[in-house]
């Protein structure tokens, strides 16, 4: 392979490109996870994911992918035979109920059409079917990364609450976390599951589950069969900085550099930021007059934008010139919308540069795939960025 010159543009939804000083800061000596130097480490990064969460309550971080963090949300809390809420956003709320199906966990999925989030009534009517209070939980998907759509998590514990049902209430949000407003504690969240590789701008490796007391204690009287993934030795070591096995230490270095990256512009900057940009790329859609995935605006995601393609045309073969035309990485469509649909993530370490390189990269290869679609995208997009410039 000959040599391409320029930074490859990774614009997939996660991961997202790693900063250089999170880089640098991964590039160091592992150090004793036992010894003296450790703990200060340890509580740092822990006590920093729940500034992240916007919770009091433990963050336990798993060497894992967020896979794992979905299966150690589950098995604490709940076993076979458990019966469980999930709602079909997208891929990844499909995915995570048949993780479940796999852990013999009986599962209510609420049908949706991958275009739209979370409609609360729907699981307030199940909820208040379940008279003799079977239900166990309620998970979905705050932010849906195979199509692009924001669920109002709010609104689920408000129809939980509504019922006065004790289910607990999970949500992912592997890729909102970092890059758009999540509040595990004042959504009246239980159980919240994340990942390293999406707004938090590291390497993949990390996973996490922010705790509720609620959901501690559920984990103290039932959960599945469990060890790696067991909250309690967890939390036990965490509580002096600690782990009971040996942690993935340099992204924990890596981990500490990125919250105090975030910090250092503001979490409610980085939302903003992230608000800013996403409107950007949706204007350049509207004027290529292509449909975004999302079709509902108060939904849209600021972290992503799954764009659909006219009949006939597969989103894939348009990837596949915009990959090596110009060496940019676009996220393909998953599941129901493999082929129909591709995505371009604007999420982490990234600006209004990078924007319009993604856009121009993106309208020339509409040009170049001879898929039908009207010019003006990225000057479109260049508008909302000089109206908004401040
Ligand atoms: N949930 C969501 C919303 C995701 O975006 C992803 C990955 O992209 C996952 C779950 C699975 O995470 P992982 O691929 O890190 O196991």
């Amino acid at each position: 392979m000959s040599y391409r010159a320029g930074r490859h543009f990774l614009q997939i939804p996660g991961p997202s490109p790693v900063p250089d000083r999170i880089s640098r800061a991964i590039d160091a000596a592992v150090i004793d996870h036992r010894g003296p130097d450790f703990a200060a480490l340890g509580h740092t990064v822990l006590d920093g994911m729940k500034r992240i969460f916007k919770t009091k309550s433990p963050v336990v971080i798993y060497p894992s992918s967020g896979t794992g963090a979905w299966e150690a949300a589950l098995s604490n809390v709940v076993k076979a035979g458990d019966h469980v809420i999930f709602y079909e956003t997208g891929q990844f709320a499909t995915l995570w109920k048949q993780m479940a199906d796999r852990l013999g966990i009986v599962n209510e999925f609420i049908s949706g059409d991958w275009r739209s989030g979370v409609d609360a009534n729907r699981i307030e009517d199940v909820l208040r079917a379940d008279t003799d209070q079977k239900i166990r939980a309620v998970c979905c998907v705050h932010h849906e990364t195979s199509c692009g759509i924001t669920s109002n998590i709010a609104s689920v514990r408000a129809a939980i609450d509504a019922v006065g049902h004790p289910a607990l209430l999970m949500a992912d949000t592997i890729s909102g976390l970092a890059s758009v407003d999540f509040r595990h504690d004042e959504w009246g969240i239980d159980i919240s599951v994340s990942g390293s590789q999406k707004g938090l701008m590291m390497p993949p490796g990390l996973g996490f589950n922010a705790l509720s007391d609620r959901a501690i204690e559920a984990a103290k009287q039932g959960g599945a069969p469990r060890s790696y993934w067991d909250w309690s030795e967890m939390l036990q070591s965490n509580a002096t900085g600690y782990f009971p096995y040996t942690p993935a230490t340099t992204l924990l270095y890596g981990l500490k550099e990125a919250i105090s990256m975030l910090e250092e512009e503001g979490l409610e900057n980085v939302f903003q930021r992230h608000q800013r940009l996403a409107d950007a790329c949706r204007a350049a859609v509207a004027a290529w007059g292509l449909e975004t995935v999302c079709q509902n605006p108060a939904e849209h995601s600021n972290v992503l934008t799954g764009i659909m393609m006219p009949e006939g045309v597969d989103a894939d073969a348009v990837r596949s010139v915009i990959l090596k035309q110009f060496d940019m990485s676009l996220g393909t469509g998953l599941g129901k919308l493999k082929g129909k649909a591709f995505r371009v993530g604007h999420l982490g370490d990234f600006n209004e540069l990078t924007l319009m390189g993604t856009l121009s990269g993106v309208e020339m290869g509409l040009g170049l795939a001879g898929v039908p679609h009207q010019a003006g995208g990225v000057e479109a997009a260049m508008r909302v960025l000089k109206q908004t410039a401040h």
